[in-house]
């Protein structure tokens, strides 16, 4: 049923720590880079468990998401959820909100590229989620 033997068998990054805030259900986060130069922006290996996800959010700057194992989704304010799998890469515009994790049956993992600052927002309701 869990696909983390999967994901454990082709690591690509390590999993990090625990997050404790903004998202809903167990995720993990490890902060691959944050500098100023050569690039100022902030690379982070993020996991999903099945079923977590993050609040709804909005970058300043916009953000790239690219998928390096397991299945999930990501939404957009009023838009259709779009369905990710390993390899897919996500363009997430400046001040757009929305929101990204795991399906509720598989671990997801993506790398999260964010030059800019986050803004965090309310939860995705179990309703919402369940309407996947
Ligand atoms: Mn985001």
């Amino acid at each position: 049923m869990s696909n983390y033997e999967e994901l454990q068998a082709g690591p690509i990054f390590p999993l990090g720590d625990k997050v404790a805030e903004n998202f809903l259900g167990d995720a993990y986060l490890k902060r691959l880079y944050a500098g100023k130069e050569p690039l100022d922006v902030v690379i982070g290996n993020v996991t999903f468990a099945p079923g977590a996800r993050n609040n709804w959010h909005v970058h300043d700057v916009g953000q790239i998401l690219l998928v390096t194992g397991g299945e999930g989704w990501y939404q957009e304010w009023k838009e259709p959820a779009r369905h990710l799998q390993k390899g897919d890469v996500v363009t997430i515009p400046a001040g757009v909100k929305h929101w990204h994790g795991a399906t509720k049956d598989a671990w997801f993992v993506h790398l999260a590229i964010s030059p800019g600052a986050t803004t965090w927002l309310e939860e995705v309701t179990e309703e919402e989620y369940r309407m996947l």
